[in-house]
């Protein structure tokens, strides 16, 4: 989706005001009926109806008269209400290019006042997979029903909470600047997605590397769910970042042994394909230590001392709550995320 943000400039005090009634309006329609809007926005003489055209025609918002005469936000206008908040909160203060197009978001380079680039992640949950479960009803009797809103941010909260908790676990993530609705700010990773990357010098070091990474987060408690060749940058010197948490979970999930498992098979797999690694040549021929030998066979999750309470402990004060978790995994339940889906994806990628 083009992210035309010139348009958030010729955007008046009045406009902001209308698209951000129609954004609480949202909370209980899926559809905010015009009067509602009006009654939100509370502009004099009829000025909410003149600004609705307006946002209509810059696409932040979305008409639909099938029952009645209403508006809901679309991904623009909530796009637009994010960064202006992380514009007046002085997070950064230009968006730049698109640099990824995820599963499930949009990542843009932005900048801050001072030049620095950062990486700006727009959170587009029910893009790939939710569709299925959206409800048919236009009042969603319960305000935390699934919308994509709720989802959306609920998905940048809790990776901006993970990626905090992780950094200060000294794990190599970026680090996390700020977080508001759906959009979360984070340091520019200088490096590429693994899967890009077709030569390494020492493959079988970064391998470790990486695996080791599963490991000591099962250790603290999690499981990244998404381990993948998209989800690791590595950079010119083949050190390693991690990155996308939202489908994250505990290691007392009840499918915990399967998702460590399946990340740790997906690492397994790409580097015996991509890096022609040989792993029980690795273990065979290996002429060190006993210990160093038995390191280098593949982690089985029932023998990790995992410390139990990490994602209690350290993300209570995040404001991403238990409940919070079990509606995602909820929806991260709902899909199977196939390798297929991500090379398609990366088709759709922009050139850099
Ligand atoms: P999704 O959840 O949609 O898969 P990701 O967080 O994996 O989104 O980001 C998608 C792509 O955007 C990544 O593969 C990577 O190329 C790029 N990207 C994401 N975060 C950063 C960052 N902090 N720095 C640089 N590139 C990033
Ligand atoms: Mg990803």
């Amino acid at each position: 989706m083009k992210l035309d943000v010139d348009v958030l400039r010729y955007l008046s005090k009045e406009d902001f005001r209308v698209l951000t009634a129609v954004e609480m309006g949202m909370r209980n329609h899926e559809i905010v009926p015009s009067e509602l809007v009006d009654r939100i926005a509370s502009l004099k003489h009829g000025g909410t109806y003149k600004v609705l055209k307006n946002l209509l025609k810059h696409k932040l918002v979305h008409h639909d008269s099938s029952k009645y005469d209403g508006f809901r936000l679309t991904y623009l206008g909530y796009d637009f209400l994010a960064i202006k908040t992380m514009v007046n909160r002085g997070v950064f203060a230009s968006v730049g290019r698109q640099i990824g197009v995820g599963k499930e978001s949009d990542i843009f380079e932005v900048a801050t006042e001072d030049g620095t680039i950062l990486a700006m992640k727009l959170h587009r949950l029910g893009r790939v997979s939710f569709r299925a479960v959206k409800s048919k009803r236009d009042y969603l009797r319960h305000r935390r029903s699934y919308s994509w809103l709720y989802l959306s941010r609920l998905a940048a909260l809790k990776e901006f909470a993970f990626m905090k908790a992780l950094e200060d676990n000294g794990f190599p993530v970026p680090n996390a600047l700020d977080c508001n609705r759906h959009c979360v700010v984070m340091s520019l990773v200088q490096g590429y997605p693994l899967v890009q990357v077709k030569e390494l010098q020492n493959p079988e070091m970064v391998f470790e590397t990486i695996i080791g990474l599963v490991v000591r987060l099962a250790e603290h408690g999690l499981i990244h769910c998404d381990f993948n060749e998209f989800n690791i940058m590595i950079d010119d010197d083949e050190k390693v970042t991690i990155i996308d948490f939202p489908q994250m979970v505990s290691v007392s999930h009840h499918n915990a042994q399967m998702y460590f498992d399946r990340d740790v098979e997906c690492i397994y797999k790409f580097f015996g394909k991509r890096f022609n690694l040989s792993f029980e040549e690795q273990a065979d021929h290996s002429e060190v230590a006993e210990e160093d030998a038995e390191e280098s066979s593949r982690p089985s999750f029932s023998s990790i001392n995992k410390t139990a309470g990490f994602l209690d402990k350290e993300l209570a004060a995040s404001g991403f709550t238990r409940k919070d978790q079990a509606n995602m995994d909820q929806v991260y339940s709902l899909k199977k995320a196939p390798m297929r889906v991500y090379y398609l994806m990366m088709k759709k990628m922009p050139p850099t």
